[in-house]
């Protein structure tokens, strides 16, 4: 596709300086409710990876970070956030045009952004070894905790500052420096980050941004042998890959990757909350979230009424232009997604799942790349519809009799990354929390995240966390010293044991 208007054209974020790419080309990246182009991004290849590592490494050695207190790379980190703030409606605006999600929920989003930066700026004058008390007296024993020197970060294009600031803080507030590949799709808003982190004066190469596609500059990211450390998101193919290629140099990997959750509602729950919980678990964002509650099962005894009250909803969903303040869903961000939308949609009529709602893109929306809410009744877990992610807005709804028989459904899944559980029953809910095996649980409740909490997958959803203490242990490295602090003449090797 072309268009007669010149395109705002981005360049890679290189060592605090705008940089074209080595080879010349450029990418269009195309507005979802419009199927236009609206900018164009560097085509990153190896050899402007090549020059951002580079610019990274010197910078995790150059005095001016490497020497910095912690309280001084807190306060940065803190000067981003209130920068971030300050800019929220407009990175909002363009994350929108970008991938199509609500400007209602990229706003909100963004003005929550700096409270991510604000908890890693608090922890950053906190990260402490230890002093450890050894057998002997005279032995010092204490550990360092050191950052693991350059970090590369690849996000996609779901929630691109959210998901790239989930590393960027950790990172920082550790005292490394980063490397950052946005989806090829949406880079616009990262890019747009980087006049903030240089106003709020980070010293040059401390982060950097190389665009591009991800098996040219990702790829050429992930297998760079001077990346210490890469953290992703996207999906478990990508991750797999990824692994193998940084696990070959014996790298540091954290992964955040897809997932099928299971939203279960029990008899005892309250039919309202459960619907709009089931809603916003599919739905909000048009389905395009990791933590999508794609599996509703419904209990037998509520599964008509509950989901009678949510087709009822669902029905009401106005669709239309993401800018706008009362739609309340928005296109899919890529072409591809729409067309991987529709074929599962094709496999779920054909395994026999029965089509409830939805099923094709709305008649009133003849541009741009949207779906309806779909929704799937009769879903057998074994289905494939029921096993792997569509990342769209589709949810399959299978029924159960008991607690034990929705446990085992599920947890028979690849993935663990979350699940809800709506239960009046105390005593259930906790039971439940503890044996399904996913990284978060919500209970009467979905879709929640906050910076304090850790998140993270299990088995086919990831390796590592964000958020929280724990992502410290994954951006630091523990150096264990020995001190002998006693006068005595050094004991000869031969005589121990005797
Ligand atoms: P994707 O895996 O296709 O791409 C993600 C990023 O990886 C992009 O920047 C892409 O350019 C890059 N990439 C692609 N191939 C690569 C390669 N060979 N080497 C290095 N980089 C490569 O995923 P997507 O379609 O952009 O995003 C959707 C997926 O992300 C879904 O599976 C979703 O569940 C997952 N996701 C997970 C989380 C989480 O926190 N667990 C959050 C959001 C999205």
């Amino acid at each position: 596709m072309t268009t007669a208007v010149a395109l705002k054209r981005y360049e890679h974020y290189i060592d605090g300086e705008w940089v074209s790419p080595a080879g010349g080309a450029y990418i269009a990246s195309y507005n979802p409710a419009t199927a236009e182009p609206w900018y164009e991004i560097a085509r990153g290849t190896k050899e402007d990876v090549e020059r951002a590592v580079k610019a990274a490494r010197a910078a995790f050695e150059n005095p001016a970070w490497a020497n910095l207190s912690q309280t001084a790379r807190g306060k940065l980190l803190r000067k981003l956030g209130d920068l971030i703030g300050d800019h929220a409606d407009e990175l909002g605006r363009i994350e929108s045009l970008d991938n199509g999600k609500l400007l209602r929920e990229m706003g909100a989003q963004l003005r929550g952004l700096p409270d991510y930066y604000y908890y890693f700026s608090g922890i950053a004058d906190k990260i402490e070894g230890a002093v450890i008390p050894g057998s002997r007296r005279e032995i010092l024993n204490y550990t360092l905790r050191e950052p693991l020197g350059v970090v590369g970060a690849i996000v996609p294009w779901n929630s691109p500052l959210s998901l790239a600031s989930s590393k960027i803080a950790p990172a920082l507030a550790t005292g490394n420096t980063i490397v950052l590949k946005p989806s090829e799709h949406t880079s616009a808003s990262l890019l747009e980050l980087m006049k903030l982190v240089d106003e709020a004066g980070f010293p040059r190469g401390v982060v950097n941004v190389v665009t591009g596609y991800g098996e040219e500059a990702g790829a050429a990211l992930t297998r760079h042998p001077g990346v210490d450390k890469v953290a992703f998101t996207g999906g478990s193919d990508t991750g797999s890959m990824i692994a193998k290629d940084v696990g070959a140099r014996l790298g540091r990997v954290t992964l955040e990757l897809g997932g099928k959750s299971p939203n279960i509602v029990f008899a005892d729950a309250d039919p309202h909350n459960a619907a709009i919980g089931i809603i916003a678990g599919i739905f909000a964002a048009a389905g395009q979230t990791c933590i999508a509650g794609s599996r509703v099962f419904l209990h037998e005894k509520i599964h008509d009424e509950v989901l009678g009250r949510v087709i009822d909803r669902t029905s009401k969903i106005k669709i239309g232009d993401p800018l706008l303040d009362d739609t309340e869903l928005g296109p899919l961000a890529i072409h591809e997604q729409l067309e991987k939308v529709k074929k599962y949609v094709d496999i779920g009529a054909n395994e026999g799942a029965k089509l409830v709602y939805g099923g094709t893109p709305p008649p009133e929306q003849p541009k741009g790349w949207f779906f309806q809410p779909t929704i799937f009744d009769g879903v057998n877990n074994d289905m494939r519809i029921a096993r792997e992610e569509i990342f769209g807005p589709v949810a399959g709804v299978l029924t159960f009799r008991d607690e034990e028989e929705v446990l085992a459904l599920g947890n028979d899944t690849s993935f663990g990354l979350a699940a809800g559980i709506w239960t009046r029953d105390l005593g259930r809910a906790h039971r439940l929390a503890s044996k399904l095996n996913a990284g978060t649980v919500w209970i009467n409740m979905y879709r929640a995240m906050a910076p304090q909490v850790p998140f993270g997958g299990f088995k086919g959803s990831g390796i590592g966390k964000e958020g929280g203490w724990e992502v410290i242990h994954d951006y630091t490295r523990v150096k264990s010293v020995w001190v002998n602090t006693s006068d005595a003449p050094t004991a000869d090797p031969f005589v121990i044991g005797r």
